[in-house]
């Protein structure tokens, strides 16, 4: 059947439980549910246990992610969540090596290496965030780095897994205020050593792994990505913030989706 499409919003540290609840009522309420296609929300830890109690109810299936998760079990880390702690909240997808988490947070492969193999263990979808900096593009290793980031980050991760993860190649440069798109000429090359690399690690099981763009998408430039044939899906930042931002976007994107499928 091919590999689905993956839409999302991830909103970082950003909104309230009660704006969370309401931006999700709205959205399930107008978004259209299309086969093979999922749509996905990943609001702060403190909106988790209120919209993840909405979704069970409701009919528009949109997965619900968290924005990070400790590898540990349990124990002494002030500040963070474990896999148990989320499993209690009906936690569809956790977000891992967000560029934000890699840079401000100092974020290392290994680290995502043990977070990985907890989330999996745990049952959870993964969505890793793998991308170059500015630096790394200036001196054209974004590659290499890519490269680097995915066989560490899912080093000793049984191909079974490989059913549960999706990627986003979201470069550094490309996102949040500040950041400029990158081209579909930058993504599409990249997204392909993702596929490559996947295959390495996972064999046939890796092709099947959904590669999403992440990085200053728009309602104006989404269709110029979701339209490359190794680009599954979209991770939104600041354009999915609103429900008409979020639902504009999600339109441009499916239009760049029908387009690549009437080519074949
Ligand atoms: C992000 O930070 O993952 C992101 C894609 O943000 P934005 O769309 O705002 O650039």
């Amino acid at each position: 059947m091919g590999r689905p499409f993956i839409f999302g919003t991830n909103f970082k540290m950003n909104q309230t439980p009660a704006e969370s609840v309401t931006f999700y009522r709205e959205l399930a309420a107008r978004v259209t549910t299309r086969p093979h296609t999922q749509c996905y929300v990943i609001p702060p830890y403190t909106s988790l246990p209120a919209v993840s109690e909405i979704a069970r109810d409701d009919d528009s299936q949109i997965w619900i992610g968290a924005q990070n998760m400790h590898w540990a079990p349990e124990g002494a880390y002030t500040g963070e969540i474990s896999a148990r702690i989320l499993k209690a909240l009906d936690v569809d997808l956790v977000l891992l090596g967000h560029a934000e988490r890699r840079g401000l947070f100092y974020e290392t492969d290994p680290d995502l290496n043990r977070k990985l193999l907890t989330a999996f263990d745990a049952g959870f979808r993964v969505l890793l965030a793998v991308g170059e900096t500015a630096d790394e593009r200036h001196y054209r290793v974004s590659a290499e780095t890519v490269s680097r980031q995915l066989k560490i980050d899912l080093h000793g991760i049984p191909a079974a897994h490989a059913s549960h993860l999706i990627v986003a190649y979201e470069p550094v440069w490309s996102i949040g205020a500040g950041g400029t798109p990158a081209s579909p000429g930058d993504v599409e090359p990249v997204a392909m050593l993702i596929r490559d690399v996947l295959a390495g690690l996972f064999g046939p099981a890796g092709r099947d792994v959904p590669v999403l763009y992440g990085g200053s998408v728009n309602p104006e430039n989404a269709a110029a990505f979701t339209v490359l044939p190794d680009i599954d899906g979209l991770l939104v930042g600041r354009a999915g913030w609103t429900v008409e931002g979020f639902l504009a976007t999600y339109e441009a994107a499916l239009a760049g989706r029908d387009l690549a499928a009437s080519r074949g």
